[in-house]
């Protein structure tokens, strides 16, 4: 690795320039910091370009029949709905508000797919008006909701595959919240026909993160024993790598796995999130104090933590960090966040490069389900959105404000 090389887990195109500061879309993050404060989400546009490239690119390498739905729960504004619409990308939208900043993007609404496990009458009827291709049917009642109005529907199915650390389980497993067990397929389908709605397909998303493609082998293995469908959604899940020991399949092992046994007349769809945003955004902070406490621990707290960032608390995440000009060094450190909970700690552990007060602390691989899952804990406002693009640096989402927090109140 070259001096001014920075790991895989970093937006593609990032570095350190001269000065010894990393770059992301070729913008300084310590100026980007300056000019825009702290904490804010910086993605390199074109990562997330190459990605949604490498998608179509590895699809059509091997057949016509495929869409790439980008799954926007892992990043819902309206300038990502935008990019990957021009990447020629379709989207999925799990609830009213997603399909408004779809719409408000500027989407065909028929290159739209709704999910969720209990959509509301309201939902499925601004789906309904505003023309969207297809809706993925999740249970009973909403097929009876839907009843009469002439859709196009696919069928979310819980396959029984549960993707492990290396390989998967099949667990003929029911105890799922969303979609219908193997066993209750026929009666939806003929609840369907019963309700006059065209029944495209069946989807299946069997989870995130999955670092081992063979899962989604056996996923489309399954699906396509199920019947004749034009479509397979074999939804989405690819993994990505969050730290530097971590490697990520390759997309191209990814899209084989999902069409390996797909028959030849039908059309296979696959919803990648986290697998196109993942990588593209960085989160960068402010250090504002540095607690050594002797044979203890080091705290370097920064200015956002559990509002901005849930993930290291929902799920345990791991992830790297470093000083935004001071990259490298052995002072091993836990990042906590500004909130009042002693369970606000972004990386536990992780080694940094003599922190100091005033230091832009850089975490990477924050581009998935970190902004899609901000909240106003502490009544925090939310960072800003920022893209980066050849030098250029643009503002996606502004900063919250405070008065943005007392608008709602009355
Ligand atoms: N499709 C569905 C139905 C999902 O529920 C999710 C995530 O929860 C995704 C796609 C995207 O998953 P990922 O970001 O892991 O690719």
């Amino acid at each position: 690795m070259s001096a001014l090389a920075v790991s895989h887990v970093y937006p593609l195109g990032s570095r350190l320039n001269e000065r010894g500061r990393l770059e992301v879309g070729g913008c300084d993050v310590v100026e980007l910091a300056a000019e825009f404060g702290t904490p804010a989400y910086v993605y390199a546009e074109d990562d997330m370009r190459a990605r949604a490239r490498a998608f179509v690119e590895a699809f059509r390498a091997r057949t016509e029949r495929f869409e790439v739905i980008y799954a926007s729960k892992a990043f819902p504004c309206t300038a990502v709905y935008r990019l990957f619409s021009e990447e020629g990308l379709s989207a999925d939208v799990a609830s009213g508000g997603e399909l408004h900043l779809a719409l408000a993007a500027g989407m065909d609404p028929k290159r739209l797919y709704m999910h969720g496990n209990n959509k509301s009458p309201a939902e499925l009827d601004y789906a309904l008006e505003s023309g969207i291709g297809h809706i993925v049917a999740d249970s009973f009642d909403e097929i009876a909701r839907l009843s009469g109005r002439a859709q196009r529907v696919m069928l979310r199915v819980t396959p029984g595959i549960k993707p492990t650390t290396h390989s998967y389980i099949q667990t003929g497993q029911v105890d799922s919240k969303f979609g219908f067990p193997m066993d209750e397929v026929p009666r939806a389908v003929e609840a369907c026909e019963a309700a006059r709605l065209e029944l495209c397909g069946l989807h299946a998303h069997i989870g995130s993160q999955i670092l081992d493609v063979e899962v989604f082998e056996k996923l489309g293995e399954v699906l396509a024993a199920m019947g004749d469908y034009p479509l397979l959604n074999l939804g989405g899940g690819l993994g990505i790598a969050y730290t530097a020991e971590e490697r990520a399949p390759s997309i191209e092992d990814y899209v084989d796995a999902l069409l390996r046994h797909a028959p030849d007349d039908v059309t296979v769809l696959c919803e990648p999130g986290r697998a196109l945003v993942g990588n593209a955004g960085v989160t960068i902070y402010t250090v504002g104090t540095v607690k050594r406490i002797p044979d203890v621990r080091t705290y370097v707290a920064v200015d956002g933590g559990m509002s901005d960032n849930l993930r290291p608390m929902l799920y345990g995440a791991r992830y790297e960090a470093e000083i935004a000009d001071r990259f490298g060094g052995g002072e091993i450190c836990t990042i906590a966040g500004m909130h009042c909970e002693s369970g606000d700690v972004l990386v536990r552990d992780v080694p940094l490069n003599d922190p100091r007060v005033g230091d832009v602390l850089v975490i990477p691989a924050t581009g998935a389900y970190a902004h899609a899952m901000a909240n106003n804990y502490n009544a925090v406002p939310r960072p800003p959105v920022i893209f980066c693009r050849d030098g250029d640096a643009r503002v996606v989402v502004r900063r919250e404000t405070y008065d943005d927090l007392t608008l709602r109140d009355r």
